[in-house]
């Protein structure tokens, strides 16, 4: 006989992860014990050491479809003689279970029950076991424990409770456990004034989809709406009442062979699909679908989503089509969570709201994902992976709140060798976002039991996130730059300390020196960084507003490529502004006046977008930089002249000839998809050069490629094409490369700014 102390860390509580331990002890004649402790689970066992050696083995490669198992250590304890195999109670240590699951896909087995007529739970929306079911968005406290859900309220049936207790059972110890004599119901309520037939409350809200109409969907995090995603006129609805005009609505369907149907799916894409997490993600759509048009116009890409709860899989299967599902908000408003707030919310925009009477105790939007130039990347980090816990290299000294960014923003907290992503926020800019963002870290705050003792925020002075950090008095405030905090997310993901050389493109960010920045080339630390090159600045003129605008920036880009000139006649961008417009912004220009300068490499996409596919207006953030991503013509293999004025520090890349060179080539006649792919070549072939030049000055650190930019899949291949040969070019995976995973990057530096000292 022999003992070892098995520490097992990861996602391992809350998944029927201990009975799945003491199964296979009985099943290999191991003797011991297995509990939570607060960083995830530990096995005291004894047995022999060919079967030690076997149970070790199976816990490394065989563990639950729900847990993922991060870091296993074993070491030799002393045999004592034990009875039998037992799960300890958490409680009876006094230890808290810290770590509660993220929500969970409905599980094989749970489906294979909905679809059987004998089985007690068909057809029954809430359906859920130990390895599936709602975790995050039903816990109101700590330890994770039907008490602590919003599952309290309802009292189990004799029946549940037997499976609840029973430890040969796949329910023990499922918190949400339910069945239709004890558990959660459906209704549906009208909003059109149309009566509801109240015994089949799933029935009717499917045969209003096939109709036509727009129905709103409570489900696990929040509130969809939904319509018929091949009936053209319902997706016009749908847009028209929600006030989103062009931007892409995700799609639900049944299953993968719905999903090759609209679109391609490689095998990488086809495990996003079906991963626990079932994020939406970001697919080639085909060309000739049953889809409408409208669900996604002006890109070839489609999001796509699986069933994960029951009640979608039943919904599905009744509508028997694809479903339009994009979160129940109002434009930009956060995706509402309780009954009569989507009531009031959702009058006038769906004609009937299939509810339930489980309490969404914190809201969580989908996730996003999409393969990257090869790599599976979490693009919106929210249900599925929230609250999974991330292992830092390096523990932080003491506990960090980082409030994120402004738009796209999720906060994320740290403690010890852990940090955790809060859900995804949305853009802070009205009040809803507001209070959802202090409500989330509210409730983060409870459940992992972690008081802040620092607060990381964004430099940005204006930002809601940093004048909330600004208000909280019970904590030390560092403000982090914003293109830093991104590298250093991706360092964090990869384990590095630096120096990392940092490529950052994206939108824009507040710069130390007040300005905008966004295309920039960081040698980083965990507490500091320098500079090494930067774009040349843009001015924007209207500020914000030549977010939308885009002409503005296009116009900016030409005056600065033509010295003062721009051939506003000769191209077909300009023909429908007013000249009034055209002479305001040239003379802002000339002034300098609400014209700041910016150097975000999305500007340039924008701009160029602009120009070449005479796209003035971009009614949502990225859609012309988008636009212009699908445009390029890939049997297209040269690129434009650059220059990099290297009399400076940082030095500057200087796309005034390549604007010059697109406009030739445009007014050339030259079709605006070979414009694209010169493009994107040039800042391949930029990006490539300076990278190179600079590992030559700084010692050849790792590279890492981050910023919103990167989620352009011809850019991000281009770039790790022409390097890789030479340099290994690390991405982001796990963490989302944009402004939703930069919380991350603040705390960590934060933390590191601060030094070890208490
Ligand atoms: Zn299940
Ligand atoms: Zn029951
Ligand atoms: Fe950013």
């Amino acid at each position: 006989m022999a003992g070892r102390r098995i520490e097992v860390r990861g996602t391992v509580q809350g998944v029927g992860f201990r009975p799945w331990v003491y199964r296979l002890a009985q099943r290999l004649d191991i003797r011991g014990r297995v509990r939570n402790d607060p960083r995830g689970v530990t096995i005291e066992a004894f047995g022999t050491d060919a079967g030690l050696a076997a149970f070790i083995q199976q816990l490394r490669v065989d563990v639950p479809s729900s847990a993922r198992v991060v870091n296993l250590r074993s070491s030799s304890i002393p045999t004592v003689p034990v009875e039998g195999f037992v799960i300890e109670s958490s409680d009876l240590e006094g230890t808290k279970a810290l770590t509660i699951p993220p929500d969970l896909a409905t599980c094989p087995q749970c489906l294979a029950e909905l679809w059987d007529p004998g089985d007690r739970r068909y057809g029954y929306a809430f359906t859920n076991c130990t390895t599936c079911g709602p975790r995050f968005t039903i816990a109101t406290g700590v330890p994770y424990d039907r008490p602590a859900t919003t599952m309290s309220k309802f009292e189990m049936c004799s029946a549940c409770q037997r499976e609840y207790d029973d430890i040969e059972d796949r329910r023990f110890h499922a918190q949400p456990n339910a069945c239709p004599d004890c558990g959660p119901t459906l209704s549906l309520l009208r909003l059109d004034g149309g009566a509801a037939h109240a015994s089949e409350p799933l029935a009717n809200a499917a045969e209003l989809l096939t109709r036509g109409a727009v129905v709103a969907v409570k489900g696990l995090g929040g509130f969809h709406l939904a319509c018929d995603a091949s009936n053209a006129g319902a997706v016009r609805r749908l847009r028209e009442r929600k006030h989103r005009d062009e931007k892409p609505f995700a799609v639900m369907v049944a299953n993968v062979d719905a999903a090759r149907q609209v679109a391609e799916v490689s095998a990488e894409e086809e495990a996003l699909l079906t991963a626990p997490e079932r994020p939406i993600v970001l697919l080639r759509r085909r060309g000739e679908t049953r889809l409408a048009a409208e669900v996604s116009p002006d890109t070839p890409l489609l999001g796509l989503l699986l069933p994960y709860t029951p009640m979608h899989h039943l919904l599905l299967d009744a509508v028997g089509r694809p479903l339009v599902m994009t979160s129940a908000n109002v434009s930009d408003e956060p995706i509402c969570s309780e009954n009569a707030e989507a009531v009031r919310r959702l009058a006038g925009i769906a004609d009937a709201i299939l509810l339930h009477d489980r309490d969404i105790a914190i809201r969580c939007d989908d996730s996003v994902a999409r393969v990257i130039a090869g790599i599976p990347t979490v693009m919106r980090r929210s249900r599925g992976f929230v609250p999974r816990p991330f292992y830092l290299a390096r523990p932080v000294s003491r506990p960090v709140l980082a409030c994120g960014a402004h738009l796209k923003n999720t906060f994320c907290i740290a403690s010890g060798d852990t940090a955790y992503f809060g859900p995804h926020i949305g853009d802070l800019e009205t009040l809803a976002a507001l209070q959802f963002f202090e409500a989330a870290i509210d409730s983060m705050q409870t459940i992992l039991s972690v008081r802040p003792e620092v607060i990381a925020h964004d430099l940005h002075p204006g930002y809601l996130s940093t004048r909330y950090a600004m208000m909280r008095d019970d904590a030390i405030k560092v403000g982090v730059q914003h293109h830093h905090a991104h590298v250093m997310s991706a360092m964090a993901e990869h384990g590095l300390r630096g120096p990392v050389l940092g490529v950052v493109y994206d939108g824009t960010g507040f710069g130390e020196d007040g300005t905008s920045w966004g295309g920039e080339f960081l040698l980083c630390f965990p507490d500091r960084f320098e500079r090494l090159a930067t774009f040349r600045p843009v001015r924007l003129p209207g500020g914000d507003l030549a977010m939308r605008e885009v002409w503005r920036v296009a116009y900016s880009l030409l005056h600065d490529a033509f010295d003062g000139s721009p051939p506003v006649d000769a191209l077909g961008l300009f023909r429908d502004i007013a000249p009034e417009s055209i002479r305001v912004v040239s003379q802002m220009i000339d002034r300098g006046l609400n014209a700041p300068r910016a150097r975000g490499v999305g500007r340039y996409f924008d701009a160029f977008g602009a120009f070449a596919l005479n796209r003035p207006f971009s009614t949502y953030e990225g859609q012309v930089a988008i636009a212009w991503d699908h445009a390029a013509n890939e049997s297209i293999g040269d690129a434009y002249a650059f220059a990099v004025d290297r009399t400076e520090t940082p030095m500057e890349v200087d796309l005034r000839p390549t604007v010059r060179a697109a406009v030739e080539d445009l007014l050339s006649g030259a079709p605006s998809g070979d414009v694209s792919a010169r493009f994107h070549n040039t800042l391949v072939h930029l990006t490539a050069e300076l990278v190179e030049r600079l590992l030559a000055e700084h010692g050849s650190p790792p590279v890492v490629l981050t910023g919103g930019v990167f989620q352009n899949a011809r850019l991000t291949a281009g770039i790790v094409e022409k390097l890789s040969s030479k340099i290994k070019v690390l991405r982001h995976a796990e963490v989302p490369p944009g402004d939703g995973g930069i919380a991350l990057g603040q705390a960590l530096i934060a933390d590191a700014f601060l030094g070890d000292k208490g």
